[in-house]
């Protein structure tokens, strides 16, 4: 099969092309950064860097030839770059919007969609002790500004290329993704690599303190990125036409995500809350109820074996940099 990856230079994207070229694919990769700056260069893909996606004709082109399309290029992070650059985020709908109509009119037979959980109404995510969030709770629409909106239009907008053109779409809702070979740092990480690096430099300093968004009693759940990439590939060879949730149904507290890593790392760290800085929702976890029934699977990586993995990522790669 020949394979589009977008956004390959990226988190979820490299480990995806690593996964096709295992088992043989012909994978073509794009993505908007120089490749000195990729997550994972793969030299058996045939690598596009500083390939912008946002403009039609380049759409086009990536997809002329390709059988499957999988689109995972956006500008996004973590909640701190989210909630503070609506406007990039939502202009990633150019890339959504223009990929889509690529991908069709190249005759690529199947179409992948990254979404995220983000696209869930905000009044069902109020409570640490949330209830777990089916698909259907993204209507009556109240997604996370910004970032949530243009997923949310994006998802819509491959639902009606099915309806009206028959052209394939899958849709997966992601939810918090973590593991080795991500981003760490510089804004736009995510919790679980920020808590390893925030330990990590607390035992390298010898401080021995953390700095914590919120009050720590937010509740998440995170998957681990095997998972998420063996979920993907699932969800592209079902017949499931309707988002779907991608997540773990494993809900912890960010205090309690830090615990797993203070007891991996082996310390003891002292814990100041920062109650300005972003938090996001106050609890958000994954009802697996959908792709159980419809796919007999789900994500099963416990948090400490995948925590565990990605903590010895970070380490390796912090001290490669000193
Ligand atoms: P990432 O930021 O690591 O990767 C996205 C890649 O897209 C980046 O390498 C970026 O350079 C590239 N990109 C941005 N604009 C581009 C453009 N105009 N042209 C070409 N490439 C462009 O993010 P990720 O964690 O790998 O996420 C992949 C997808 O999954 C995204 O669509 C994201 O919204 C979605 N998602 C991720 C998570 C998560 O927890 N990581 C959760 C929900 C949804």
């Amino acid at each position: 099969m020949k394979v589009l990856v977008t956004g390959a230079g990226g988190f979820i994207g490299g480990h995806l092309v690593a996964d096709f070229l295992a088992d043989g694919h012909q994978v073509l990769t794009a993505d908007i950064k120089p490749i000195g700056e990729w997550h994972q260069v793969h030299p058996k893909a045939d690598n596009w860097d500083w390939f912008d996606l946002s403009g039609e004709a380049e759409c086009l082109l990536a997809c002329s030839g390709q059988d499957q399309v999988f689109n995972l290029a956006a500008d996004m992070g973590g909640m701190g770059f989210i909630e503070t650059h609506k406007a990039e985020c939502m202009l990633s709908v150019l890339i959504s919007t223009n990929m889509l109509v690529a991908a069709r009119e190249r005759g690529c037979y199947g179409y992948f969609y990254s979404s995220s959980a983000c696209v869930y109404a905000a009044d069902k995510q109020r409570d640490p002790a949330v209830t777990a969030l089916r698909e259907s709770d993204a209507y009556p629409a109240m997604p996370e500004d910004g970032y949530g909106w243009e997923k949310l239009f994006s998802e819509r907008m491959c639902r009606h290329f099915w309806d009206d053109y028959g052209f394939e779409t899958r849709v997966a809702r992601f939810h918090n993704v973590y593991g080795p070979k991500g981003t760490y740092s510089g804004g736009r990480e995510k919790a679980p690599a920020a808590i390893c690096r925030k330990v990590i430099e607390a035992v390298q300093s010898g401080a021995l303190e953390i700095d914590i968004w919120g009050d720590g009693e937010q509740t998440r759940s995170f998957m681990y990125i095997d998972d998420c990439v063996d979920g993907i590939r699932r969800i592209m060879t079902s017949n499931v036409r309707d988002p779907i949730n991608l997540g773990s149904s494993e809900l912890v507290s960010i205090n309690e995500l830090v615990d797993v890593v203070e007891e991996i790392a082996g310390v003891t760290l002292n814990r100041k809350y920062n109650l300005t800085a972003p938090q996001g929702v106050r609890g958000r976890n994954s009802d697996n109820t959908m792709i159980v029934d419809r796919l007999g699977w789900a994500p099963s990586t416990p948090l400490r074996k995948g925590m565990e993995a990605t903590y010895t990522s970070i380490l390796g790669e912090m001290l490669a940099d000193e």
